[in-house]
């Protein structure tokens, strides 16, 4: 995760049997490696290994990540990146909010039967004047015309109405959960201690002491590091 501050690294504490640690974090989704698609998800720890729940399907589609499981730090990277806080279902009453060049999460029109989320972006809008509907609410019919950067109309642009489209939320918050998950994977992937400063000391010193070696000069370092 970055190194911003303001980052919450101390609330880090998975202790707790129950969801506890996991309230007042932003509800999250994740892209699936399966079909690419975001879902909603929820997690919890198995030992080191973290476990994707798809809410709404059953246990038999929960995927089991060991953080051992990455070969180097792109696929880290690339797997952090399949996290982030929901996305919210666009009201109508938000349409001027949507513009060329937003970034939206949308259901994919090919998919019969089945309601898929991909990302995208609105390259169009071809704007109606708002109606109401009995209940006095407004109702947008403006159509959006969005390019997708994922699923089958990948690089394609299709038609997408207010009620196909999800806003995607600026919150960068993550669940400690997967926070802790990725520390350990990247702890496991670099071979850090726990402490990266202290790494990077020793290396120094490691240089230091081989330089002194070469040299056939006295090895004895001083130790007055404080
Ligand atoms: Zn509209």
């Amino acid at each position: 995760m970055s190194d911003e501050s303001g980052s919450p690294t101390f609330i880090i504490a998975d202790f707790s049997d129950d969801d506890a640690a996991n309230e007042n974090w932003p509800e999250i989704e994740f892209r699936s490696p399966e079909d690419e698609a975001w879902y909603g998800v929820d997690v919890w720890e198995l030992c080191d290994s973290l476990v994707v729940t798809f809410n709404g399907f059953s246990f038999e589609y929960d995927e089991v990540y060991s953080p051992d499981d990455f070969k180097n730090p792109e696929e880290l990277k690339e797997f952090e990146e399949r996290f982030r806080a929901c996305s919210v279902q666009m009201q109508d009453t938000e349409c001027a909010t949507l513009a060329q060049g937003t970034k939206v999460c949308a259901t994919c029109p090919s998919v019969a039967g089945e309601v898929k989320f991909y990302d995208a972006i609105v390259v169009n809008v071809s704007r109606e004047k708002h109606g109401v509907d009995e209940e006095g609410n407004e109702v947008c019919g403006c159509d959006y015309k969005l390019y997708w950067n994922q699923g089958p109309f990948v690089n394609n642009v299709t038609s997408a109405k207010v009620g196909d489209i999800c806003l995607v939320q600026e919150d960068k918050r993550m669940k400690p959960k997967v926070v802790t998950f990725l520390k350990e994977a990247r702890r496991q992937l670099l071979g850090e201690a726990p402490q990266g400063k202290e790494t990077e000391w020793q290396k120094i010193l490691k240089k230091v002491t081989s330089a002194i070696r070469d040299h056939n000069l006295d090895p004895s370092v001083p130790e007055n590091q404080g």
